[in-house]
């Protein structure tokens, strides 16, 4: 069963259509198949189009021209509350306008399942508990988020996510403002979610070999284009990563697990100075 597929896409912002920019951006018909209880990661140079396309898969945006499908039915037939049923989204940044306290805001996950009045029951209650204890910020609680690090902001996001409890769950840049422990934590969290329970992962990630340890599948985004995707032995090759971020690597195999390592090799005689 398919969970994701995107087929041919086209977009282009509101504020470029038939302008000719030099800074031009568009996104060129993406072609992407996920399999239910795979974990995707998406990688390529800042700009490249990596959040638009997040954004198009949870329907912030339209696409122009193209379809994308949500476990094999078209998104334009599934209304706005079943849809978040089906998909939790964290952003790369979020909007901090009103000053609500952590629990309050990973209950607002369960805002798609809310009936009548819109009282969360003690059911959703445990289920935010256990989402805020999965991401280690029971004890910030009753804190009010902007009074929060980057990294707590982050995990606070998350829960609100894991407690959507969505089969597809899409993370723009998860990991950027967290500590080498939460880091891990969070993204052994995150693969148990695909291997135990059969959740599809769509995340975006800026680390290269965080991408190559946990995912299954790499796509790679180029100028709004797909220049690779597939498994991630086949994909983090040599050719591929200098072609797209332009800087000369070495790949190996990490020491501890199968999955390609990335070394960069800095080149300090000549350019430096
Ligand atoms: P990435 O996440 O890969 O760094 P984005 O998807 O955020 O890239 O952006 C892709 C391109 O689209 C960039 O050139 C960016 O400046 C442009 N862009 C992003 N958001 C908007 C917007 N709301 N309106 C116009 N252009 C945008
Ligand atoms: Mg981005």
């Amino acid at each position: 069963m398919y969970s994701i597929n995107v087929e041919n896409i086209t977009f282009t912002y509101p504020a470029h259509k038939g302008k000719k920019l030099s800074s031009h951006f568009s996104l060129d018909k993406i072609l992407l198949s996920l399999t239910a209880g795979t974990f995707l990661s998406i990688v390529g140079p800042n700009g490249s189009g990596k959040s638009t396309l997040l954004k198009i898969i949870s329907k912030i945006l339209l696409p122009d021209s193209g379809k994308v499908k949500i476990f094999e039915k078209d998104y334009s037939t599934i209304p706005r509350k079943d849809l978040a049923k089906k998909i939790a989204f964290v952003p790369q940044t979020q909007p901090l306008a009103f000053p609500f306290t952590v629990y309050e805001i990973v209950l607002m996950g369960r805002s798609p399942y809310l009936q009548g009045f819109g009282f969360e029951n003690i059911e959703d209650k445990n289920i935010a508990q256990d989402a805020m204890k999965k991401t280690d910020i029971q004890h910030l609680s009753s804190r009010y988020i902007n009074e929060l690090s980057g990294g707590e902001i982050q995990r606070v996001f998350l829960a609100r996510a894991l407690a959507q409890q969505a089969p597809i769950l899409l993370l723009d840049e998860p990991n950027t403002h967290l500590d080498l422990q939460h880091q891990i934590e969070i993204l052994t969290l995150i693969k148990k979610l695909v291997t135990n329970d059969g959740i599809s992962v769509v995340a975006v990630f800026h680390d290269l070999n965080i991408a190559s340890m946990f995912s299954d599948e790499i796509l790679i985004l180029n100028f709004g284009k797909v220049h690779a995707v597939g498994k991630t032995a086949s994909v983090v090759n040599k050719k591929n990563i200098e072609e797209v971020f332009r800087t000369d690597v070495i790949i190996d195999t990490h020491p501890v697990i199968t999955s390609p390592r990335v070394t960069l090799i800095p080149d300090f005689k000549n350019k430096i100075n």
